[in-house]
């Protein structure tokens, strides 16, 4: 019997939007058994709290380049001058031992991942407004104007990318949110094509 593959979710959504707040809290409600979040590579320096390995694989740009030279990466973009991208091995690796693998990327890379992985399902996280937005990136106070202000004009050019997904994640709270997103999961793992195995199994074939 064939054994169920992994459901790719590709997250995105402006910085502040709190794509990560909600992350956290939807793996703590479904325990991280059965769900993988992808650790991403950049180039930007870490954030007082994080933690390389944890947040993110931090590098330089040399050895991220080094990374894209030898097709290390499923996907990666270059965002408010610094270089993210999504390790490959251990995403083919999960999908292919069963576990359902998270990526939370910003909207070039999961353009790139829809076209390249079609069977991927993507979701945008919405912030209430935009307003919002702005004094949730101003508030966490760890950019730069400069780098604010080049966040909001991303978050811009962001939505007009929404139509491109086939989920919106509206986060007007974080609980009604990850709820959202539990509900989001747990019905792309009821489609028909990801449970052949399952009619196998119990029409005894
Ligand atoms: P931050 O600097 O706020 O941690 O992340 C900036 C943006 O980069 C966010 O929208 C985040 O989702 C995105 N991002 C994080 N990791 C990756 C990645 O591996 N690939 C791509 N394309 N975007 C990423």
């Amino acid at each position: 019997m064939s054994k169920r593959k992994g459901t790719l979710f590709v997250i995105s959504g402006p910085s502040g939007a709190g794509k990560g707040t909600v992350l956290k809290s939807f793996l703590e409600q479904s325990g991280n058994e059965d769900v993988f979040l992808s650790v991403s590579a950049t180039t930007r320096a870490p954030r007082a709290g994080e933690t390389d390995g944890v947040n993110y694989y931090y590098k330089t740009t040399e050895e991220f380049e080094s990374m894209i030279a030898n097709d290390q990466l499923f996907e990666w973009a270059s965002f408010c001058g610094n270089y993210y991208g999504t390790p490959k091995e251990p995403v083919l690796r999960m999908l292919e031992e069963g576990k359902d693998v998270i990526l939370e990327i910003e909207v070039q890379g999961a353009m790139k991942v829809k076209e390249a992985y079609p069977v991927g399902v993507t979701i945008f996280v919405l912030p209430p407004s935009f307003e919002e937005l702005r004094n949730r990136i101003v508030g966490r106070k760890t950019e730069s104007e400069e780098v604010i202000d080049q966040r909001l004009k991303t978050a811009a050019w962001e939505f007009t990318h929404i139509t491109n997904y086939d989920y919106i994640l509206l986060n007007d709270t974080v609980e009604d949110a990850s709820q959202r997103l539990k509900s989001i999961v747990e019905a792309e793992r009821c489609r028909v094509d990801k449970n052949l195995n399952l009619i196998e199994e119990v029409l005894g074939k």
